[in-house]
Protein backbone atom coordinates (compact mmCIF):
# COMPACT_ATOMS: atom_id res chain seq x y z
CA UNK A 1 0.00 0.00 0.00
CA UNK A 2 1.32 3.17 -0.92
CA UNK A 3 1.67 5.84 1.69
CA UNK A 4 0.03 9.74 1.10
CA UNK A 5 3.00 10.82 1.02
CA UNK A 6 6.75 9.57 0.52
CA UNK A 7 9.85 11.34 -0.55
CA UNK A 8 13.68 10.87 -1.78
CA UNK A 9 16.56 13.65 -1.52
CA UNK A 10 18.04 13.61 -4.91
CA UNK A 11 20.89 15.92 -3.58
CA UNK A 12 21.52 18.23 -1.39
CA UNK A 13 24.23 20.80 -0.70
CA UNK A 14 25.83 23.83 -2.32
CA UNK A 15 26.51 22.29 -5.58
CA UNK A 16 22.59 21.57 -5.88
CA UNK A 17 19.60 20.82 -4.34
CA UNK A 18 15.95 18.38 -5.57
CA UNK A 19 13.98 16.33 -4.28
CA UNK A 20 10.95 14.39 -5.04
CA UNK A 21 6.92 14.54 -3.26
CA UNK A 22 4.93 11.60 -4.07
CA UNK A 23 1.40 12.43 -2.76
CA UNK A 24 -1.25 10.22 -3.24
CA UNK A 25 -4.74 11.47 -1.75
CA UNK A 26 -7.22 9.15 -0.76
CA UNK A 27 -9.80 11.03 -2.53
CA UNK A 28 -7.64 12.37 -5.28
CA UNK A 29 -5.50 12.00 -8.12
CA UNK A 30 -1.40 11.35 -7.28
CA UNK A 31 0.96 13.75 -8.01
CA UNK A 32 4.59 14.47 -8.24
CA UNK A 33 5.95 16.94 -6.83
CA UNK A 34 9.68 18.65 -7.15
CA UNK A 35 11.10 20.74 -4.37
CA UNK A 36 13.80 22.87 -6.06
CA UNK A 37 15.11 22.26 -9.08
CA UNK A 38 19.24 22.91 -8.19
CA UNK A 39 20.43 19.90 -9.66
CA UNK A 40 21.35 20.28 -14.11
CA UNK A 41 18.08 18.79 -16.41
CA UNK A 42 20.26 15.84 -17.18
CA UNK A 43 21.01 14.99 -13.60
CA UNK A 44 17.39 15.55 -12.42
CA UNK A 45 15.83 14.26 -15.36
CA UNK A 46 18.11 10.88 -15.32
CA UNK A 47 16.80 10.47 -11.52
CA UNK A 48 13.35 11.25 -12.77
CA UNK A 49 13.79 8.39 -15.14
CA UNK A 50 14.79 5.95 -12.32
CA UNK A 51 11.70 6.45 -10.43
CA UNK A 52 9.47 5.89 -13.90
CA UNK A 53 8.12 9.45 -13.53
CA UNK A 54 7.71 11.56 -16.83
CA UNK A 55 8.45 15.59 -16.42
CA UNK A 56 4.65 15.63 -17.48
CA UNK A 57 3.61 13.69 -14.68
CA UNK A 58 5.05 16.56 -12.64
CA UNK A 59 2.13 18.65 -11.49
CA UNK A 60 4.27 21.43 -9.27
CA UNK A 61 7.59 22.59 -8.59
CA UNK A 62 8.35 24.39 -5.21
CA UNK A 63 11.11 26.81 -5.36
CA UNK A 64 12.34 27.63 -1.71
CA UNK A 65 14.27 30.46 -3.05
CA UNK A 66 16.62 31.58 -6.70
CA UNK A 67 20.23 31.06 -5.50
CA UNK A 68 21.67 28.84 -7.95
CA UNK A 69 22.48 25.75 -5.86
CA UNK A 70 18.17 25.48 -5.99
CA UNK A 71 17.56 26.57 -9.14
CA UNK A 72 20.12 25.90 -11.80
CA UNK A 73 20.51 28.07 -14.71
CA UNK A 74 20.15 25.26 -17.47
CA UNK A 75 16.64 24.76 -16.94
CA UNK A 76 16.01 27.68 -19.14
CA UNK A 77 16.89 26.83 -22.12
CA UNK A 78 15.26 22.97 -21.42
CA UNK A 79 11.87 22.82 -19.78
CA UNK A 80 10.37 19.77 -19.99
CA UNK A 81 7.83 20.11 -17.17
CA UNK A 82 4.91 20.70 -19.38
CA UNK A 83 1.77 20.38 -16.72
CA UNK A 84 4.06 21.69 -13.66
CA UNK A 85 2.99 24.61 -11.97
CA UNK A 86 5.86 26.90 -10.83
CA UNK A 87 5.28 27.94 -7.12
CA UNK A 88 7.39 30.86 -5.63
CA UNK A 89 6.84 33.20 -2.92
CA UNK A 90 6.53 36.71 -4.26
CA UNK A 91 10.25 37.64 -3.22
CA UNK A 92 11.98 35.85 -5.47
CA UNK A 93 9.84 36.22 -8.87
CA UNK A 94 12.47 38.75 -10.03
CA UNK A 95 15.46 36.63 -9.73
CA UNK A 96 13.54 33.06 -10.98
CA UNK A 97 12.61 35.40 -13.93
CA UNK A 98 16.35 36.44 -14.40
CA UNK A 99 16.78 32.48 -14.26
CA UNK A 100 14.62 32.58 -17.38
CA UNK A 101 11.70 30.39 -15.23
CA UNK A 102 8.27 31.36 -15.67
CA UNK A 103 6.70 31.61 -12.02
CA UNK A 104 3.23 30.70 -12.26
CA UNK A 105 2.06 30.73 -9.01
CA UNK A 106 2.88 33.77 -6.54
CA UNK A 107 2.61 34.10 -3.09
CA UNK A 108 2.07 37.70 -1.45
CA UNK A 109 1.59 36.80 2.33
CA UNK A 110 3.68 34.38 4.60
CA UNK A 111 1.98 31.38 5.71
CA UNK A 112 -0.60 31.93 3.25
CA UNK A 113 -1.24 28.62 1.60
CA UNK A 114 -1.57 27.50 -2.06
CA UNK A 115 -5.51 27.49 -2.55
CA UNK A 116 -4.99 25.23 -5.70
CA UNK A 117 -2.90 22.78 -3.45
CA UNK A 118 -4.87 22.74 0.26
CA UNK A 119 -2.25 20.51 1.54
CA UNK A 120 0.53 22.65 0.72
CA UNK A 121 1.49 25.55 3.04
CA UNK A 122 4.89 27.96 3.07
CA UNK A 123 6.51 30.11 5.15
CA UNK A 124 9.41 32.70 4.41
CA UNK A 125 12.47 31.92 6.32
CA UNK A 126 15.33 34.61 6.51
CA UNK A 127 17.84 33.84 4.51
CA UNK A 128 20.22 36.78 2.85
CA UNK A 129 18.21 39.53 0.85
CA UNK A 130 14.50 37.67 0.08
CA UNK A 131 14.47 34.83 2.50
CA UNK A 132 13.67 31.61 1.83
CA UNK A 133 10.67 29.33 1.75
CA UNK A 134 9.68 26.28 3.76
CA UNK A 135 7.01 24.07 3.02
CA UNK A 136 4.39 22.19 5.12
CA UNK A 137 2.83 18.81 2.85
CA UNK A 138 -0.41 17.35 4.57
CA UNK A 139 -1.93 14.68 3.05
CA UNK A 140 -4.62 12.92 4.76
CA UNK A 141 -3.07 13.13 8.59
CA UNK A 142 0.19 12.62 6.91
CA UNK A 143 2.86 15.87 6.95
CA UNK A 144 6.13 16.52 5.83
CA UNK A 145 8.57 20.00 6.93
CA UNK A 146 10.53 21.35 4.50
CA UNK A 147 13.11 23.71 5.82
CA UNK A 148 16.39 24.54 4.30
CA UNK A 149 18.56 27.95 4.04
CA UNK A 150 17.50 29.96 7.16
CA UNK A 151 19.82 31.86 9.50
CA UNK A 152 18.02 31.08 12.45
CA UNK A 153 15.04 29.09 13.29
CA UNK A 154 12.00 31.87 15.17
CA UNK A 155 9.32 30.92 17.05
CA UNK A 156 6.92 30.97 14.18
CA UNK A 157 8.74 28.81 12.15
CA UNK A 158 9.11 26.39 15.32
CA UNK A 159 5.62 26.62 15.56
CA UNK A 160 4.93 26.25 11.95
CA UNK A 161 6.71 23.10 11.59
CA UNK A 162 5.40 21.25 14.76
CA UNK A 163 3.31 18.48 14.42
CA UNK A 164 4.36 17.47 11.22
CA UNK A 165 5.80 13.51 10.99
CA UNK A 166 8.79 14.20 8.64
CA UNK A 167 11.14 16.86 8.46
CA UNK A 168 13.40 18.17 6.23
CA UNK A 169 15.61 20.79 7.78
CA UNK A 170 19.41 22.04 7.22
CA UNK A 171 22.44 21.15 9.28
CA UNK A 172 24.62 23.60 7.54
CA UNK A 173 27.79 23.90 9.10
CA UNK A 174 30.06 23.20 12.40
CA UNK A 175 30.35 26.19 13.74
CA UNK A 176 33.99 25.51 15.05
CA UNK A 177 35.10 24.90 12.19
CA UNK A 178 33.23 27.63 10.50
CA UNK A 179 34.84 29.93 12.92
CA UNK A 180 38.39 28.13 12.31
CA UNK A 181 37.94 28.40 8.59
CA UNK A 182 40.02 30.61 6.25
CA UNK A 183 36.89 32.11 4.37
CA UNK A 184 36.62 35.84 4.87
CA UNK A 185 34.81 37.22 7.55
CA UNK A 186 31.98 39.11 5.72
CA UNK A 187 31.19 35.68 4.69
CA UNK A 188 31.31 34.18 7.77
CA UNK A 189 29.48 37.12 9.27
CA UNK A 190 26.59 36.16 6.23
CA UNK A 191 26.48 32.65 6.75
CA UNK A 192 26.69 32.87 10.62
CA UNK A 193 24.32 36.54 11.49
CA UNK A 194 21.17 34.75 11.42
CA UNK A 195 20.07 35.50 7.99
CA UNK A 196 22.47 32.29 6.24
CA UNK A 197 22.41 29.16 7.26
CA UNK A 198 22.03 26.96 10.56
CA UNK A 199 24.52 25.39 12.10
CA UNK A 200 24.70 21.65 13.75
CA UNK A 201 23.64 22.87 17.11
CA UNK A 202 21.46 25.67 15.82
CA UNK A 203 19.33 22.13 14.13
CA UNK A 204 19.54 19.95 16.70
CA UNK A 205 18.18 22.06 19.23
CA UNK A 206 14.98 23.17 16.93
CA UNK A 207 14.68 19.60 16.08
CA UNK A 208 14.11 18.62 19.51
CA UNK A 209 12.11 21.47 20.58
CA UNK A 210 9.50 20.21 17.83
CA UNK A 211 10.22 16.73 18.50
CA UNK A 212 9.48 17.61 22.32
CA UNK A 213 5.78 19.12 21.07
CA UNK A 214 5.26 16.31 18.92
CA UNK A 215 7.09 13.18 18.11
CA UNK A 216 9.23 13.00 14.72
CA UNK A 217 8.80 9.79 13.02
CA UNK A 218 11.62 10.95 10.45
CA UNK A 219 14.25 13.33 10.19
CA UNK A 220 16.70 14.43 6.83
CA UNK A 221 19.71 16.77 7.75
CA UNK A 222 20.09 18.61 4.44
CA UNK A 223 22.60 21.14 3.05
CA UNK A 224 26.25 20.59 5.05
CA UNK A 225 28.92 22.39 3.87
CA UNK A 226 31.31 20.70 2.02
CA UNK A 227 33.75 22.87 3.85
CA UNK A 228 32.62 23.85 7.15
CA UNK A 229 31.34 20.56 8.13
CA UNK A 230 30.94 16.38 8.15
CA UNK A 231 28.54 13.17 8.44
CA UNK A 232 31.18 12.18 10.79
CA UNK A 233 30.27 15.54 13.27
CA UNK A 234 26.61 15.70 12.60
CA UNK A 235 26.54 12.05 13.91
CA UNK A 236 28.72 12.03 16.86
CA UNK A 237 26.47 15.11 17.81
CA UNK A 238 23.29 13.79 17.67
CA UNK A 239 24.55 10.20 19.06
CA UNK A 240 25.77 12.49 22.05
CA UNK A 241 22.34 14.51 22.50
CA UNK A 242 19.97 12.94 20.72
CA UNK A 243 20.48 9.04 21.12
CA UNK A 244 17.04 8.66 21.03
CA UNK A 245 16.54 10.29 17.44
CA UNK A 246 19.54 9.48 15.80
CA UNK A 247 18.18 6.18 14.53
CA UNK A 248 15.37 8.04 12.44
CA UNK A 249 17.73 10.64 11.11
CA UNK A 250 19.18 10.06 7.76
CA UNK A 251 21.97 13.06 6.31
CA UNK A 252 21.72 13.93 2.77
CA UNK A 253 24.81 14.24 0.56
CA UNK A 254 25.82 16.32 -2.53
CA UNK A 255 26.00 13.00 -4.32
CA UNK A 256 24.25 9.73 -3.63
CA UNK A 257 19.96 10.09 -3.57
CA UNK A 258 18.92 9.11 0.14
CA UNK A 259 16.11 6.04 0.38
CA UNK A 260 12.98 6.84 -0.21
CA UNK A 261 11.38 8.15 3.25
CA UNK A 262 7.31 6.92 3.49
CA UNK A 263 6.05 9.56 5.91
CA UNK A 264 3.82 8.19 8.86
CA UNK A 265 5.17 4.72 8.19
CA UNK A 266 7.99 3.34 10.58
CA UNK A 267 11.38 4.09 9.09
CA UNK A 268 12.43 3.82 4.90
CA UNK A 269 10.24 2.55 2.32
CA UNK A 270 12.12 0.60 -0.48
CA UNK A 271 10.94 0.76 -3.69
CA UNK A 272 12.56 2.73 -6.21
CA UNK A 273 15.93 0.58 -6.56
CA UNK A 274 14.23 -2.43 -8.19
CA UNK A 275 13.04 0.39 -11.21
CA UNK A 276 16.76 1.91 -11.17
CA UNK A 277 18.27 -0.31 -13.95
CA UNK A 278 14.86 -0.99 -16.03
CA UNK A 279 14.72 2.91 -16.68
CA UNK A 280 18.49 4.02 -17.02
CA UNK A 281 17.99 3.56 -20.48
CA UNK A 282 15.12 6.41 -20.46
CA UNK A 283 17.45 8.76 -19.02
CA UNK A 284 18.13 11.08 -21.94
CA UNK A 285 14.66 10.69 -24.07
CA UNK A 286 12.58 11.51 -21.04
CA UNK A 287 13.90 14.76 -21.14
CA UNK A 288 14.10 15.64 -24.21
CA UNK A 289 11.87 19.37 -23.90
ZN1 LIG B 1 21.42 26.63 -0.70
Amino acid sequence: MHPPIRIRILASGSQGNAAIVSLRPRDAAPMHVIIDLGLSPRKLCGALAVENIAPNEIAAILLTHADSDHLHGGWARRWPFKNAKVIARKAHHHAIAHAGIQTTHMLDAEAESFNFFPQIKPIALPHDKAGSTGFRISVDGSTLGWATDLGRMSSDALAFFTGVDALCIESNYDLHLQRRSSRPDFLKERIMGGHGHLSNAETLQAVLHIHGQRALRHIVLLHLSSQCNSQELVRDLWNTHAPELAGNMQVATQTLPLPWVCVGQPRYCNWSESLFAAHHSSLNSSCAG
